[in-house]
């Protein structure tokens, strides 16, 4: 299942960016992901519910889905989409480069630590 490898490691980024503080609790992870990662958010939770170990478990999960970007090929206007298939805005051509879109990422921890 793609959500759990992918929660796995969004779980080991986590546990080191915060491994230099004295963490008391999780409040709320922030994972954005791009419209073309073509991630189940609730599938994620799920997977975040079933593998989160202390100081994680408990924790809210909230995910923050990025549209496209893309360049169209055809008069070189670039503009962002949730929706595929792309289509220009500007002239309506469905022939598209992907600028971004397929990234996943860890984007916040908002934790409580030890005075
Ligand atoms: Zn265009």
């Amino acid at each position: 299942m793609h959500e759990a490898s992918l929660m796995e490691n969004l779980l080991t980024i986590a546990e080191e960016s915060l491994s230099g503080y004295n963490v008391t609790k999780i409040n709320c992870l922030t994972i954005k992901a791009g419209r073309l990662a073509n991630i189940l958010p609730d599938a994620l939770v799920f997977a975040f519910q079933s593998l989160a170990e202390a100081p994680f478990a408990g924790a809210r999960l909230e995910i923050e889905v990025l549209p496209i970007t893309a360049r169209c090929l055809d008069c070189g206007a670039e503009y962002q989409s949730m929706d595929i298939p792309l289509v220009c805005p500007d002239c309506g051509s469905n022939m598209a480069a992907i600028i971004s879109g397929s990234e996943v990422y860890l984007d916040s921890i908002d934790f409580e630590q030890e005075e």
